[in-house]
């Protein structure tokens, strides 16, 4: 994998921009994660609307600060030594949800989960899958997340997403969503979405509810310190997921510090105390190391990094952009 560039080095502190009211400095992320891994952000603002969303993204372009935005930190593996850069929450309004007619428009910082049950409650129908996905609404367009084949695409009508340019809206079909990828930039944060969903008796959805928590709850560990999958399933031609094949190569259970391979799903890594990001990224690259020895199948990470750290595996640092 070639080495990206380096970010721009921020201007001598004389000539930056003073961060907007609200920055806070130094600020510890790992509570913000739910593996509870990682250092603090240098920058780190909670947003309540989408202009001050695009305001701190002006001042981040003009102090040559890298940005990024944590929304449940359920897909999160924070640097030990923290994040150089402006790091964004979004909360409050931002986590609204508003039905209009067939409609559910969202902030960024609506829950999955909670978007799922409104939907049920109101009788509106195709967002079902959002209910074991811990994630925000921002984060799961950004992840392309999706469960029981229930796909995030086939409901989003549109974004809204806030860049230092301002505030635009964004169709599906300009997202270039992919297996747990999206085209969305650090610098490109979702702020609102329309998810436009179908009629269906409310009792029913709620039964649907029912039986997608109880198959999660018998197939997944729950209660843990964890960002869920650690790696994507592969392009396997004889359909073996990833859970499988960390289980086949005996990745179940495996510990380094107070790290391990889940022994409830091999494709799940808790924190089972103190771990640090280190530890997780020793446990990542040594499961990796045995799939590929055993079976030649190079697994891909579904979690994503913050902060000046990279997979072990590869020679450049993950850097957010400007
Ligand atoms: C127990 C467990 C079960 C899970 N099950 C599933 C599952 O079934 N299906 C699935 O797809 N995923 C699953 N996940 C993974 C995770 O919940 C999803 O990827 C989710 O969409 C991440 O959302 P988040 O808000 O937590 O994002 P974060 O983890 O906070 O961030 C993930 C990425 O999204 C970016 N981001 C966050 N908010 C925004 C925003 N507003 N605008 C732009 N970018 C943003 C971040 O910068 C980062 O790059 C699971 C995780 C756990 C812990």
């Amino acid at each position: 994998m070639s080495a990206r560039p380096p970010p721009p080095s921020p201007p001598p502190a004389s000539d930056r921009p003073p961060p907007p009211p609200g920055v806070e400095a130094d600020y510890p992320l790992a509570r913000l994660s739910t593996v509870r891994t990682g250092g603090p952000a240098s920058h780190f603002a909670r947003v309540h609307d989408p202009a001050q969303v695009a305001e701190l993204l002006r001042w981040a372009r003009a102090a040559r600060q890298p940005v990024s935005v944590v929304g449940s930190g359920s897909n999160l593996l924070i640097a030990d030594e923290g994040v150089a850069g402006l790091v964004i929450k979004l909360e409050g309004p931002l986590a609204s949800i508003e039905r209009e007619g067939l409609r559910l428009v969202c902030g960024g910082a609506a829950r999955l989960p909670a978007v799922a049950a409104r939907a049920a409650q109101l009788g509106l129908a195709g967002i079902e899958f959002g209910v074991n996905i811990p994630g925000t609404v921002g984060g799961a367009v950004r992840m392309n997340a999706n469960a029981y084949g229930g796909q995030l695409a086939q409901v989003l009508e549109w974004v809204e997403v806030a860049t230092h340019a301002g505030l635009s809206r964004r169709a599906p079909d300009e997202l270039g969503f992919s297996y747990r990828s999206s085209n969305l930039g650090p610098g490109e944060v979702v702020v609102r979405a329309s998810f436009a969903l179908g009629e269906r008796p409310s009792a029913e959805i709620k039964a649907v509810l029912a039986d997608m928590r109880a198959r999660r709850r018998a197939a997944q560990p729950s209660g843990i310190k964890t960002f869920g999958s650690t790696f994507k399933n592969p392009d396997d031609e004889g359909g073996r997921t990833a859970g499988m094949l960390l289980e086949a190569a005996g990745l179940r259970g495996l510990r380094i510090g107070a790290a391990r391979f889940s022994p409830k799903h091999a494709n799940f890594i808790e924190n089972t105390g103190s771990a640090s990001t280190a530890d997780i990224l020793a446990l990542l690259h040594e499961g990796r190391r045995r799939v590929r020895e055993r079976f030649g199948i190079e697994l891909e990470p579904e979690v994503q990094l913050l902060g000046e750290v990279s997979f072990p595996w590869q020679e450049s640092s993950n850097r957010p952009g400007p």
